[in-house]
């Protein structure tokens, strides 16, 4: 089974090299992409084959997201916490963690599936997630893994494991884990942040990290409070704490946020073989700061948080903050929406080869060009302009349309268990 695409204008995500004309592209985790001079004849076409006339759009390589939050997506406007929050551990107490703890399987189905369907339309193709249900832990990852198969995206996803709600789901937490790691599905070891972790679930996570040849993937300093806690606990600093105790050691490892990190911090973590996840919206809405990223080195890729599932508008936002913060170039802003590639192909995961690609029913009133893609991907670029997904060689979205699933189905499931969890929300105060 080959996709054909005639007429493409195909652009090299990595050199930004231009070529037009027919792409092959072949499905299955280790299907491949090719460039043929002809399309096969009508009668040499085989079962299964098909063509789709690109009309001279740009295609590219599809997206990926660095760090989300699936479990979040039933929260858009959900009933008003008791107390408006004050302060970043606030939010967490009165609106993440009162949510979180609500939600059960059919919740858990409905807000991965639902988020699937909107990373595909936006042209996401890959996602890393890191999920929090402390009260329905037990197989929650399976769900969330065969519900972004249902529609076609990759994965490598992880439980956030805490020490917050006491021994029960601390240690469903870690069986989780180990039970999906072991199950043959990559992924990680999720950690909640240093504030809710304590040295012996530290331990256990990054021995767990070590017998899967994983990484930790955990929030670092993402507030002020994150520090303060972890100088008063265990007098030093957050990124000193997990590089003592050796969850920096893993290629595989993800920090996100570090914003508040002190300069031996960021020597520890350019240091390290770890990765740094970006997710500014979060921040603004979360008013936690910002970073200057460039100084954590080249192993930084953005995400949403759990915001929504659009990278394209991660990209913008880390752009526009990213002037006053590290005066950040168009190519250098570009780059680091692309690492996550870098970082999956390292984690020896499958579903993003060069398979994976977006057809692009973009507008330009300007010539597009390997010099200035760039500022086209900062300025014009949008999700509004992605017109059809291929994930795996497989089409995913069909000019702007899900085909794996039917979205209508997906969101009346989807509202069913919202008002399911906004009634538990009421009931519990
Ligand atoms: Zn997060």
């Amino acid at each position: 089974m080959t996709l054909y695409l005639k007429d493409a204008r195909y652009l090299d995500a990595e050199t930004l090299e231009i070529r037009e004309g027919i792409l092959a592209v072949t499905p299955g985790p280790a299907g491949e992409l090719t460039f043929p001079d002809t399309l096969p004849g009508a009668d040499s076409l085989q079962p299964g084959d098909r063509v789709i006339d690109c009309r001279g759009r740009l295609v590219t390589k599809s997206f990926a997201c660095g760090h989300h939050h699936i479990y979040s997506t039933l929260a858009r406007g959900m009933p008003a916490p008791p107390k408006i929050p004050t302060n970043f551990v606030e939010v967490l107490e009165y609106i993440w963690w009162r949510l979180d703890k609500r939600l059960d399987r059919d919740m858990i189905e409905a807000s991965a599936l639902t988020a699937a369907v909107h990373m595909a339309k936006h042209g996401v193709t890959f996602c890393i997630d890191h999920h929090a249900s402390p009260f329905a832990i037990d197989g929650a990852l399976e769900t969330i893994a065969r519900s972004f198969e249902k529609v076609g995206l990759a994965h490598l996803l992880c439980y956030e494991i805490s020490c917050r709600d006491g021994d029960g789901p601390r240690k469903a937490g870690l069986a989780e884990t180990d039970a999906y790691l072991s199950s043959g599905r990559k992924g990680h070891v999720g950690l909640h942040a240093s504030f809710t972790v304590d040295d012996g679930l530290l331990k256990a996570a990054v021995d767990l990290a070590a017998k899967h040849g994983t990484g930790i993937h955990i929030h670092v300093a993402e507030d002020a409070a994150d520090q303060e806690h972890c100088l008063e606990t265990y007098g030093k600093r957050v990124v000193q704490r997990l590089s003592d105790a050796g969850a920096l050691d893993s290629p595989h490892t993800i920090l996100a946020h570090c914003i508040h990190l002190s300069e031996e911090e960021k020597a520890l973590v350019r240091q390290s073989p770890a990765w740094v996840v970006q997710n500014t919206e979060s921040n603004l809405n979360n008013n936690v700061g910002g970073a200057n990223y460039r100084e954590l080195g080249e192993r930084v890729m953005l995400g949403t948080d759990g915001m929504h599932s659009d990278m394209l508008r991660s990209a913008k936002a880390a752009y526009l903050i990213g002037q006053g913060t590290e005066g950040i170039s168009p190519d250098q802003l570009y780059r680091r929406f692309r690492a996550v590639h870098t970082f999956v192909h390292g984690m020896g995961a499958q579903g993003d080869g060069d398979n994976n690609l977006v057809i692009l029913d973009y507008d330009s009133p300007t010539d597009v060009t390997p010099e200035n893609f760039p500022g086209h991907f900062v300025y014009g670029l949008e999700s509004g302009h992605v017109a059809t997904v291929i994930a795996q060689g497989r089409v995913i979205v069909e000019e702007g349309r899900v085909t794996t699933v039917d979205e209508g189905e997906v969101l009346a499931f989807a509202r069913q268990q919202a008002r399911r969890l906004w009634d538990k929300l009421r009931v519990n105060g």
